[in-house]
């Protein structure tokens, strides 16, 4: 593959692994009709060939000047000629889109002959001489790593010398001069004239789109979305067409539905007698392309032809399309398509209604969701009811509620994000360092449109940006700026809504969120397809209520330690700690007893019917202690000194306290703390089930080993609840299990399953414990252990389905010999989209995860089930 090159005449197979994104797109379009520019593509094989060789495979060259020839015959013109000159875009262009984070250089193959070439055949020298000047600029930024800065620079003193406002001020005498200034730069910059051989401008242009591959951007980029670093880009190199022709040229860029909303419309911008990356890099502020046939002359006609290719590109892509487009003289060419980035809320939107369109499954729908971006649309959002100091307004760019302290620039937003503190990065122009993006709670910029990279990059990442919003003046050197005369200096609070595009003095109050339609849409029809349950992991009865919103069917972990740390119960747990009879114990309990219920029945009544799975207290007891805690409390409850005490929380240290005294191992030798545990459940349970409520608590017994501690647990905690329901005369459906999350657990899940009514995998205690990884010291080795693949991933983030996985494997299998059709859950951290495949994969029954990611589960559940 390496050695062949792609041209637009020979229909090839469309594989994006080969010829890239765009290059994909560009072959795609000229087969379904569409005006391309003839092009060629040097496939990403090339690329790789050329990181692991620094040269280019056998006889490559020739094939180039070969390719290049077509595109000559195509568009009768000759590439470097004096009188019709072809001029060339040379475009990167990987397997999945990393916007801006490649360069492209454009107007290849002007010198100073060919120039005089383009400018006769064009009729027009102003063009000819602003091509060339732009062509030494892009390729000396991107080819010859001349700075930027550099050319704007001079461009800037010519502007100011012959009184210019703007780049199109300046005459075509104006720009021969800054080319002749541009090319003196470059040779005293870099010590080497400007390249005059077009075959060497070719040449050196792919090999630095190569090289872009691992600039500094691309590689963050990749490292953001593990994109694999050896795919290597495509070269596209094709046939230039101009937008800056004049009033019926331009160029612009369009989505086929909104980016930020998903509503169907004829969505984008344009810039009339421009070129290239003017709209993308927000140098000017463009027209929506829904106000084209407005501006008259060709326009609308355009328009009517560009509508045409919207409808042509969406029912071939079956998606919503990302599309650009340049016209050059009144016609149109589309220059790149793909598959758009999009909101959350777009993603949805879009999916459904496509589905109600007609145009795909609702199987399909669910497919394309990102689980991961699901959480977006459970963001907060701000309060209608605040009253809103609007200073200004600008472009709706990315939606979103952002409410932050102003920062100008990328370097100082991401310190703030560091020290904690939310940042609201505000710049003149788009610079895309995804980083500040990242770190940042919104964006707004001066300059730019919808389609500028930041606003890509902020939709991408789910960032609220309200961009081209020109009532700001950054004055970044004072670390200031102004808005409509009000003065903003770094550090001040700022909100920002995406949605309106609004900028908001101060802090804005937000609220929790809608769901809309569409959502609520999705949402069923991954109920229909899933086969595993969601539950939630709560402690409170508002999270448990906030979860049962968002769709959970019950709890699959209710940690029960985390109740008693709250108000002075933790007295009381203390006073139990330190007792030294059962008696003392008792009496200790005893106080905490009534707390644990109202605990209970708040979580039963949340939960309205559904089952909760309760796990009696797991950590050690000297985590409820210290030596800088009060200890007058205590010494009042005991009558004991404040040494006595002191030396006892002392003597409750451990060596290894994840493999210590904690578990059910407490319950064995204090069995009256699991009694009181019992009790509080069940009399909560009795309580509410009196109300007319259904309850359904699970007692779980954590940290079990072996077969005898569950028999043993069982009967006490069983016995327990039996006193409870006689006292009460009463019945309550109740169910006694085990967390499985030791080894030996896994391996003896069918003797354990004859006691244990379910199972629940504790795969954050399993993995440890599988591993011989401590969690809390991992740091050390783990960073250097994943920059070097020693180890896939981090096996906390995602279940180890070959080590860890296959025990859990074992688990089922044996424990359902016994006990078939057993119920069996699981309540780790490791519930990413990863995970709940594998869960889907060994039969569980449910996943349970945190409130805010029940949604995103749900999703995760139906995608592992299709
Ligand atoms: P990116 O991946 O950053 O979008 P592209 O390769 O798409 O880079 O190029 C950037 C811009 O350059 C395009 O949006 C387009 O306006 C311009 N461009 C690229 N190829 C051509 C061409 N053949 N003729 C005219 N303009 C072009
Ligand atoms: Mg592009
Ligand atoms: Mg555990």
């Amino acid at each position: 593959m390496a050695d062949q090159v792609f041209t637009f005449d020979v229909p090839t197979e469309i594989d994006k692994t080969v010829l890239g994104g765009k290059g994909c797109s560009l072959m795609q379009m000229s087969n379904i009709g569409l005006d391309v520019p003839p092009f060629f593509v040097i496939p990403c094989q090339t690329c790789v060939h050329y990181m692991e060789n620094q040269s280019w495979p056998v006889d490559y060259e020739a094939k180039i000047w070969a390719a290049l020839k077509k595109i000559e015959d195509a568009t009768g013109r000759k590439f470097g000629d004096s009188a019709k000159p072809l001029l060339l875009s040379v475009r990167s262009g990987a397997r999945v889109s990393m916007p801006g984070m490649m360069d492209t250089v454009l107007n290849l193959g002007l010198n100073d002959e060919s120039v005089e070439g383009l400018a006769k055949d064009s009729g027009n020298e102003r063009f000819a001489w602003d091509a060339y000047r732009r062509f030494i600029q892009m390729y000396g930024d991107v080819v010859l790593g001349v700075p930027h800065k550099n050319f704007e620079h001079i461009l800037e003193g010519l502007k100011k010398k012959y009184s210019a406002a703007q780049d199109t001020d300046l005459s075509a005498e104006h720009l021969k001069e800054c080319v002749a200034e541009y090319r003196a730069m470059v040779k005293k910059t870099i010590n080497e004239e400007f390249p005059k051989d077009p075959k060497d401008q070719l040449i050196r242009a792919i090999n630095a789109v190569f090289d872009s591959w691992t600039n500094e951007r691309a590689v963050y980029y990749r490292n953001m979305h593990s994109i694999d670093h050896r795919w290597g880009t495509a070269v596209n190199v094709q046939s230039m067409v101009f937008g800056n022709l004049g009033q019926t040229s331009g160029t612009g860029v369009g989505f086929t539905r909104d980016p930020a909303t998903g509503e169907k419309m004829i969505y984008g911008e344009f810039l009339p007698n421009a070129q290239g990356e003017d709209v993308v890099a927000g140098i000017r502020t463009p027209i929506k392309i829904s106000d084209m046939e407005s501006v008259g002359g060709v326009w609308p006609g355009v328009y009517k032809q560009l509508c045409d290719n919207y409808d042509k590109l969406e029912a071939f892509y079956k998606d919503m399309v990302d599309l650009e487009f340049t016209v050059q003289d009144g016609k149109l060419y589309m220059l790149q398509a793909r598959v758009g980035k999009r909101t959350a809320a777009a993603m949805v939107r879009i999916a459904a209604e496509m589905v109600k369109e007609g145009m795909i499954t609702e199987k399909e729908a669910l497919l394309r969701q990102e689980p991961n971006k699901i959480g977006e649309l459970l963001h907060k959002t701000f309060d209608p009811k605040a009253v809103r100091n609007v200073v200004a307004t600008g472009l709706p760019a990315s939606p979103g509620a952002g409410v932050g302290r102003v920062e100008f620039t990328a370097a100082d937003a991401e310190a703030r994000f560091n020290a904690g503190e939310p940042a609201i990065l505000v710049r003149a122009e788009t610079s895309p360092r995804i980083s500040s993006v990242t770190m940042s709670q919104g964006i707004l910029t001066a300059r730019g449109g919808c389609s500028s990279h930041a606003a890509v990059v902020a939709r991408g990442m789910g960032k609220c940006c309200v961009a081209g919003c020109s009532a700001v003046e950054v004055d970044e050197e004072a670390e200031q700026m102004k808005i409509n005369g009000k003065v903003f200096k770094r550090g001040d609070w700022l909100s920002l809504d995406g949605s309106t595009g609004e900028v908001i003095e101060g802090q804005l109050a937000t609220i929790a969120p809608v769901f809309s339609e569409n959502f609520n849409l999705i949402l069923q029809w991954a109920d229909k397809y899933r086969q595993l349950d969601i539950r939630t992991n709560a402690d409170t009865p508002a999270d448990a209520k906030q979860a049962v919103a968002f769709g959970a069917q019950g709890i699959g972990l209710t940690r029960t330690e985390h109740m008693f740390f709250e108000h002075d119960r933790i007295y009381s747990m203390r006073e139990m700690i330190v007792s030294e009879t059962a008696e003392q114990r008792k009496a200790a309990l005893a106080k905490l007893l009534p707390f644990q219920r109202d605990d209970f029945i708040g979580m039963f009544k949340a939960l309205e019917g559904r089952p909760a799975n309760i796990r009696l207290l797991d950590p050690p007891l000297h985590e409820f202690v210290s030596q800088e805690m009060d200890f007058a409390p205590l010494i009042k409850a005991t009558g004991k000194s404040e040494e006595e005490l002191r030396a006892f929380v002392d003597s409750l240290a451990e060596a290894n306290p994840m493999l210590g005294f904690r578990g059910c191992r407490l319950g064995m030798v204090y069995p009256e703390i699991s009694r009181m545990q019992a009790r509080a459940i069940m009399e909560a349970a009795a309580e509410v089930q009196a109300t007319g409520l259904e309850v359904h608590p699970e007692i779980m017994i954590p940290v079990l080993n072996h077969v005898n501690e569950m028999e043993a647990m069982r009967k006490l905690v069983a016995d327990e609840c039996e006193k409870v329901l006689a006292e009460k005369n009463i019945k309550v459906d109740y169910h006694i299990g085990t967390m499985i999350e030791l080894p030996r657990a896994c391996i003896t899940a069918d003797k354990i399953a004859e006691h244990a009514e379910y199972f629940s995998f504790g795969t954050n205690d399993l993995t440890q414990t599988t591993t011989g990884i401590s969690r809390d010291d991992y740091n050390k080795f783990m960073p250097v252990y994943l920059d070097k693949s020693v180890y896939p991933f981090d096996f906390f983030q995602r279940i180890d389905t070959e080590g860890v996985g296959e025990l859990m494997k074992m688990a089922v299998q044996k424990g359902r010999t016994t006990r078939p059709g057993m119920k069996i859950g699981i309540c780790g951290e490791q519930t990413g989209q990863e995970s709940v495949f594998f869960c889907q994969q060994i039969g569980l029954t449910y996943i349970s995860c945190s409130p805010f990611r029940v949604p995103g589960a749900r999703v995760s559940a139906a995608q592992a089930a299709l």
